[in-house]
């Protein structure tokens, strides 16, 4: 599922970084993850494991990767997680092991997490973490969207209107914070904090032998 580094058009080598889609429930960030996905050739998605049902026309391994709940807890012991948290009575972890190796090797991902992870995250891994938090333009809007997704039965919508709040309230928590009103100009807007955090010096780790080079000449 990997795909290569170094596809972005650098010259420099670079570290991977960590882009995180937070959002009420509804707001689109599954949506805006797969266009990435789709039309960017450099980042990899990171799979959360979860205990939840399976939705019509998700896959196993590509979505998510579908746990029972021993099976999660025996992973949360075994350190298994980056991170992992309990979002709507169900639970969802990172697995650390693909993240690690894949940074160090210039390698992006994206991660489609709620603010309790982003939180987690952001302790072990700060500087590789560009944390993108989704609003939507209205809560009738959020509710219209829910509704018409059709994956949930009305007592889960309501569950989700009702978190809904409680998970904007996170909003101030994230680097970034992009409305969804448009779904291609909100794309446009998480591609270009994409873009321009690829180019932080921090990240192009390459930097110091090419101007020791360059000064050289
Ligand atoms: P989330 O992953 O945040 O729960 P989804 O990406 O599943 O949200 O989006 C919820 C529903 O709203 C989906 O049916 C999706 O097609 C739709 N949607 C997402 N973004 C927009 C948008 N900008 N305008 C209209 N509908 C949208
Ligand atoms: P859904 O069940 O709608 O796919 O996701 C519900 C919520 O769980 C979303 O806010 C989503 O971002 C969050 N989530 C998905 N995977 C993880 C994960 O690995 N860790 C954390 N903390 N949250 C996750």
């Amino acid at each position: 599922m990997d795909q290569a580094a170094n596809t972005t058009g650098d010259t420099l080598q670079r570290r991977g970084l960590m882009l995180i889609l937070s959002s009420p429930s509804g707001a689109g960030k599954t949506t805006i993850s797969k266009m990435l996905l789709a039309r960017d050739g450099a980042i990899n998605l990171s799979v959360s494991a979860t205990t939840r049902p399976m939705r019509p026309g998700e896959v196993d391994g590509k979505d998510y990767i579908f746990v029972d709940q021993p099976t999660f807890d025996r992973m949360v012991e075994e350190e298994h997680f980056l991170e992992w948290a309990t979002v709507f009575g169900h639970s969802y972890g990172t697995p650390k092991a693909q993240v690690k190796a894949g940074l160090r090797e210039g390698r992006d991902f994206l991660f489609d997490i709620d603010w309790q992870g982003t939180q987690q995250l952001y302790q072990k891994l700060e500087t590789d973490v560009v944390r993108v938090f989704l609003l939507p333009p209205s809560i009738d809007e959020l509710r219209r969207r829910l509704t018409g997704r059709g994956t949930d039965s009305a007592a889960v919508i309501a569950a989700r209107m009702e978190r809904a709040r409680a998970e904007i309230s996170h909003w101030d928590g994230y680097d970034y914070v992009v409305v969804n009103d448009d779904i291609e100009a909100c794309y446009d807007k998480v591609l270009e904090i994409l873009h321009a955090e690829r180019m932080k010096r921090a990240r192009q780790t390459g930097l110091i032998g090419f101007v020791r080079e360059l000064m050289k000449g």
